[in-house]
């Protein structure tokens, strides 16, 4: 699902974040990323998104080699993965119905389509009837999951998730992680850049290590 092959990546200014780095995810598969703060994860998640592009070598993504998509399929391509931030980015002015529903509109999902679909993604993350409230009168934890809804709305074969627990208490954290291992449970891919060691002792799944742009294992 994800490869990285010998990537660098240096960025205006000099700074190399990435140095060589390769490792693999199969499909199916929960990978934790981690390294502490500046060992290039969020680096590494632009560049499986098309944020970033690598120096030097290969990132193939769900069969896609990235450096040869056509600019005219790259909103297909955002499709096919969901991205989960820290800090949820989500429109406060808007509920959460029109929170989760936005990329949906954006791909040009019109009518009943869009109300079923919002609402299976909120049902999925345990927010079944919460549609009409706006995020600011949600919990934290709360927050994440229309996050993750959002992210899930068109079903994706892929959910990167960068510091996803980094604003949560550990209760809250074990939650969101054990959404994504349902998903996951369920097919989907999944990728979490976390420096959260409870997480990664928690869970059996596998860890790749970064140390300031290096690979350090990915066991
Ligand atoms: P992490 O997510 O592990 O904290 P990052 O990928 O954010 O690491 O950063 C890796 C290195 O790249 C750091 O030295 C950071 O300062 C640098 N960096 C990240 N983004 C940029 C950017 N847009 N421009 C210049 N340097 C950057
Ligand atoms: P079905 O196709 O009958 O929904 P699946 O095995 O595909 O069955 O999915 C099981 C559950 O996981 C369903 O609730 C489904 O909606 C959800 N699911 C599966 N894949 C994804 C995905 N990529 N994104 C969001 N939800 C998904």
């Amino acid at each position: 699902m994800i490869e990285l092959k010998h990537v660098f990546k240096r960025y205006p200014l000099g700074i190399e974040a990435l140095s060589d780095v390769s490792f693999r995810v199969a499909r199916g598969e929960m990978a934790f990323l981690t390294g502490p703060s500046g060992a290039g994860k969020s680096t590494v998640l632009k560049l499986i998104c098309l944020l970033e592009r690598p120096t030097r070598g290969q990132v193939m993504v769900n069969g896609h080699d990235l450096a040869r998509l056509k600019p005219y399929r790259l909103p297909h391509f955002r499709r096919e993965i969901g991205v989960v931030f820290q800090d949820n980015r989500l429109l406060n002015e808007r509920t959460v119905f029109d929170n989760v529903a936005l990329p949906l509109l954006v791909a040009g999902v019109t009518g009943d389509e869009v109300r079923k679909r919002v609402l299976a993604a909120l049902d999925k993350v345990g927010l079944r009837g919460r549609e009409r409230g706006f995020p600011l009168a949600l919990s934290g934890g709360e927050q994440q999951r229309v996050g993750i809804a959002r992210a899930l709305v068109h079903r994706p074969a892929l959910l990167i998730a960068d510091e996803p627990t980094g604003n949560l208490d550990a209760a809250l954290s074990d939650d969101i992680i054990d959404l994504f291992q349902e998903f996951n449970d369920h097919g989907v891919t999944v990728l979490i850049a976390t420096h959260d060691l409870r997480q990664i002792g928690r869970l059996q799944a596998r860890v790749i290590r970064l140390g300031e742009g290096h690979m350090v294992s990915a066991a």
